[in-house]
């Protein structure tokens, strides 16, 4: 038996639940198709879950602080407690997706789905054929492990958040985004961190200051930074893990979790069927529009290799619903993405690094403010904090702004606004700062730090 549909979405993570549930109001018959559990790695294996991790792993730090203020604060931590209330919260959010959905008449299976045609998916577990009109694919990505010897006893992101027990000593390899913030996570919780990473510094292609603000945050936190490291072996030992390492090293822990990037979500998804392409990296090709070569079945998100993050995810699932199901054609622009690294500190950028604004623009200029922030001034804690303005010359647009220290998300989330609108210092300037902030800074910068000229640094 067949079920005709306009639309049937492979994938209820973000970018999937986003064009099904648009589509389903502007009038589409919608089918969607999760076999896992609806929220996708956002909420159940990703964002959510480490954001909450995250604020639990800020505690630490403020009790100590807090004695500063005249508190005397003794605490202790139960891992338990925390990973029990986490997951009611995803189950929450779960829930919720699927109200939504099931809210706006969608149908929805928890199935694996398999593309049989151009117009066909396959529910494997039921053995049923659902027929759509367009078929969009929301498959995401998962964690990749290098292909070393023992790479089993390795872990990824998603089972670190579902240690049963907090490990003592824990061993992440990468410097991206989720290296950095398990490091910071475990750290705060407690446990004995050790980061390698096969380069020299650890999130390649940020902003240096910020690379080297962060990296001197987590020393003085206590990481164990291993640079020019890479995991060639794992040996499992009794409770623990041997670990051989390209530097010749060899060391034992409790866990070691590989941070080592994530590749699209695509297996037995039947791409060939439908004569759908892949790129070199295992991504389906799309166009602007999320159109595959298959021109009834079009992809979103992660699975396409274009930019792994949710907010993208979700923008591309409207347009998708927007373009086939309310006549409103929008190519999503990729060229201003805020985004915000949860490690403690905080960090917050958006658009182009000092080192890459002065390659496109070769004059330039840098107004830096680097301070104590006024959080950490009557005690001893001196981590400072950054925020960073990089602009074309004589006070033209901004085209990058970088952000280290306590709230850096939150405020990039409203930078993106102006620089969006292709603001320029002089707006800045215009803005009157709210006293006392640490985002006044932006907003109160008079000579610039330093400056380029024909891409030559000048003080
Ligand atoms: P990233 O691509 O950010 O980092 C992967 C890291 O692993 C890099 O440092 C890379 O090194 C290293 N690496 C890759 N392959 C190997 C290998 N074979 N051996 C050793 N090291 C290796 O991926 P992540 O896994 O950190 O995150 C995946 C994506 O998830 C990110 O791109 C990000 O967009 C998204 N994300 C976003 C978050 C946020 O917005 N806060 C949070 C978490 C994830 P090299 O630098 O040399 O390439």
């Amino acid at each position: 038996m067949s079920k005709n549909y306009d639309l049937i979405v492979i994938g209820g993570g973000s970018g999937g639940v986003r064009a099904a549930r648009m589509a389903a109001t502007y009038g589409a018959k919608v089918a969607i198709i999760e076999e896992y559990r609806y929220g996708g790695t956002c909420v159940i294996r990703g964002c959510v879950p480490k954001k909450l991790f995250v604020y639990a792993s800020r505690f630490p730090e403020l009790f100590e602080l807090s004695s500063d203020f005249g508190f005397d604060v003794s605490a202790k931590f139960n891992w338990s407690t925390l990973l029990a209330n986490k997951n009611r919260e995803i189950s929450r959010l779960e829930e919720l997706y699927v109200k939504t959905l099931k809210n706006w008449k969608v149908d929805i299976f928890r199935d694996k789905g398999i593309i049989e045609g151009a117009n066909e998916v396959r529910l494997k577990r039921e053995n049923k054929i659902l027929k759509g009109k367009y078929i969009l694919i929301a498959t995401g990505a998962k964690p990749f492990k290098p292909n070393i010897k023992g790479a089993e006893y390795g872990i990824t992101s998603n089972e670190a958040l579902d240690f049963k027990h907090l490990p003592k000593r824990l061993l992440i390899e990468g410097g991206g985004y989720i290296a950095v913030e398990f490091a910071s996570i475990f750290l705060g919780l407690g446990v004995d961190v050790c980061l390698a990473y096969r380069r020299d510094l650890v999130l390649r292609n940020f902003d240096n200051h910020i690379r080297v603000t962060l990296e001197k945050s987590l020393l003085a936190k206590g990481l164990d930074l291993h640079y020019q490291a890479s995991i060639i072996r794992l040996e499992k030992n009794d409770a623990a893990i041997d670990v051989y390492f390209s530097n010749g090293e060899k060391d034992k822990f409790d866990a070691v979790m590989f941070a080592t990037g994530r590749v699209p979500n695509i297996e037995g998804l039947g791409l060939g069927n439908a004569g759908i392409a892949k790129n070199s990296n295992g991504a389906i090709e799309v166009d602007d529009y999320g159109q595959t070569m298959c021109p009834s079945i079009y992809a979103v998100g992660d699975v396409t290799g274009k930019v792994q993050l949710t907010p993208v995810a979700i923008r591309e699932g409207a347009a998708f619903a927007e373009n086939l199901f309310n006549n409103n054609p929008i190519k999503v622009d990729y060229s201003l993405i805020p985004t915000a690294i949860f490690t403690e500190p905080e960090i917050g950028t958006i658009g182009l690094s000092e080192e890459r604004a002065v390659e496109i623009y070769k004059n330039i200029e840098i107004y830096i403010a680097n301070f104590r922030p006024m959080i950490n001034t009557l005690g001893e804690n001196d981590e400072k904090m950054l925020l960073k303005l990089i602009t074309r010359k004589n006070g033209g647009r901004v085209l990058g702004c970088h952000i280290v220290g306590h709230g850096a998300g939150e405020m990039i989330q409203l930078i993106a606004i102006p620089m969006g609108m292709g603001a320029t210092k002089a707006d800045f300037d215009r803005a009157i700062a709210v006293h006392p902030t640490a985002a006044e800074e932006l907003v109160t910068f008079k000579a610039p730090s330093y400056i380029y000229e024909n891409g030559k640094k000048l003080s």
